[in-house]
């Protein structure tokens, strides 16, 4: 293939990608046409069949043929992160999926099943419909959430899908096809006026889904206009994607490789900074030639690759599988920027770690990296009131207490403050925690609660 980037400097181009290749994609109704799935038992199908019916399931050949260890299935991270296990529902769940599918095969009665299970599983955590998402002249401005002043998240409605589904996923609820769940906004006006109002808004970070599944086309027609001087403010487009684990192909052999790379350094060269958001769990998703490609190709167009991982119990609940993660990482050029806290939704059960546990995990990876690979903040909790960071246990007076300091927060004077919690080993998130030394709540109580009352949006700290 003659370099489609001659931007690029020519040692960063391989020739061995030179076709376009087939994406090709199995949902529930397909699994048992996935020939790997053949080596399990007819009994553990039917336990993915009953759990892709109530939460989302997508996976593609790249992950089934390149990153899953097949000898070590069950067991394999990227197996556990893709394909459902029966855990991830409670057995009342569980069982009551499973004999209606025993049962009948009405999608209607299925789905009926499937939607009351699912409204058992929080699919809106974190308050994020009721107070992320911004009014303009009494109306919703949907595809926006403006939950921390500096930065805007945008929902794109081009596509709000994924290359494959994680089975964690905080965002399930928009993947299950019940439209007043989902957040979409095809309205690139929409959000542009809204970045154009609102002079403190320094970052755009745009997320889904997947804003990597569009076509280069339609991400133009989000980011190019804010090349103009009423975006100058805007100084940083984030792009949050899983596109490098479960579709690396995205930037070197699709047929728009080339244009969505262009557009990148478009970007960069006028003066923004483009940060790709990966989302990498394991070090097995970095270990595939085309992935390495993917990466080069991206960095020598201009962009910062950052990284962020929430801590999951069977897929990398392991400090080593952190240390060398980040280590591998840093080798790439690649940022860790964040290690997060499974979130309470979903299939929490499956995957949530207590938090004192994921302080330790936290602990013992950063001290087996060098500096450049402990810049990865956590382990933290996106709440409600803001992302929580886990930054200790100690010993105050006698008492045992977590350390804690909000990284962001829905008002920015919250931020870095110390605050403490009682120590409680079995806690997974901060609505388990009370606050340490006999006080009844913790600072920024009262008025998160007051901005709940009122449905405060965050610009009234403007
Ligand atoms: C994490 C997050 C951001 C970005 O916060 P930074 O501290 O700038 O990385 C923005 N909005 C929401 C809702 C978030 O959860």
């Amino acid at each position: 293939m003659t370099p489609v980037l001659p931007l690029i400097k020519k040692q960063f181009i391989t020739t061995q990608y030179n076709a376009p290749e087939h994406f090709q994609v199995y949902t529930e109704r397909q699994i048992d046409k996935i020939e790997a799935l053949k080596q399990l038992s007819e009994a553990q199908r039917f336990e993915m069949k009953v759990v892709a019916n109530v939460l989302p399931f997508r996976v593609n050949r790249y992950v089934i043929d390149n990153l899953i260890n097949w000898q070590n299935v069950p067991e394999d991270p990227i197996f556990q992160l893709v394909f459902p296990q029966k855990g991830m529902l409670s057995d009342e769940d569980y069982n009551q999926m499973a004999s209606v599918l025993r049962s009948t095969n009405d999608r209607s009665v299925i789905l009926k099943n499937a939607n009351e299970i699912r409204l058992r599983l929080n699919p809106h955590p974190a308050e994020q419909q009721s107070l992320n998402v911004p009014y303009e002249d009494n109306e919703p401005v949907e595809g926006i959430q403006h939950k921390y002043r500096e930065t805007v998240l945008f929902f794109p409605g081009q596509r709000q899908v994924c290359h494959s589904f994680c089975s964690f996923c905080f965002r399930w609820a928009q993947f299950i096809g019940d439209k007043s769940l989902r957040f979409s906004n095809t309205e690139a006006q929409k959000l542009h006026q809204y970045l154009a109002k609102y002079k403190s808004i320094s970052d755009l970070l745009i997320t889904g889904g997947d804003p990597m599944v569009m076509k280069t086309d339609h991400l133009v027609a989000y980011l190019e206009p804010l090349l103009r001087p009423e975006f100058d403010h805007v100084q940083t487009i984030r792009i949050g994607t899983k596109s490098l684990s479960f579709w690396p192909q995205r930037y070197v052999s699709d047929k728009d490789s080339a244009q969505l790379l262009l557009l990148l350094e478009r970007m960069v060269k006028a003066g923004k900074h483009v940060a790709i958001m990966a989302h990498f769990n394991h070090w097995q998703e970095m270990s595939t030639p085309i992935v390495c490609e993917a990466i080069s190709r991206l960095r020598a167009s201009g962009v910062v690759i950052r990284t962020q991982s929430p801590l999951l119990n069977h897929i990398n609940n392991d400090p080593d599988v952190w240390a060398r993660m980040w280590r591998e990482q840093v080798r790439l050029g690649l940022v860790p920027y964040y290690m997060f806290v499974e979130r309470d939704t979903g299939a929490r059960r499956y995957f949530e770690v207590p938090l004192a546990r994921a302080w330790e995990v936290y602990r013992e990876a950063l001290k087996r990296v060098s500096g450049l690979g402990r810049t990865a903040r956590g382990p933290s909790m996106s709440a409600g009131p803001g992302k929580v960071e886990i930054q200790g246990v100690s010993e105050i007076n006698g008492e045992q207490v977590f350390v804690l300091r909000f990284l962001q927060a829905r008002n920015p004077d919250w931020v870095q403050r110390p605050f403490f919690a009682r120590f409680d080993p079995e806690a997974t998130w901060l609505d388990h925690l009370k606050p340490a030394f006999g006080e009844e709540k913790f600072f920024f109580q009262d008025e998160y609660d007051a901005m709940r009352n009122k449905q405060v949006s965050p610009r009234v700290y403007e």
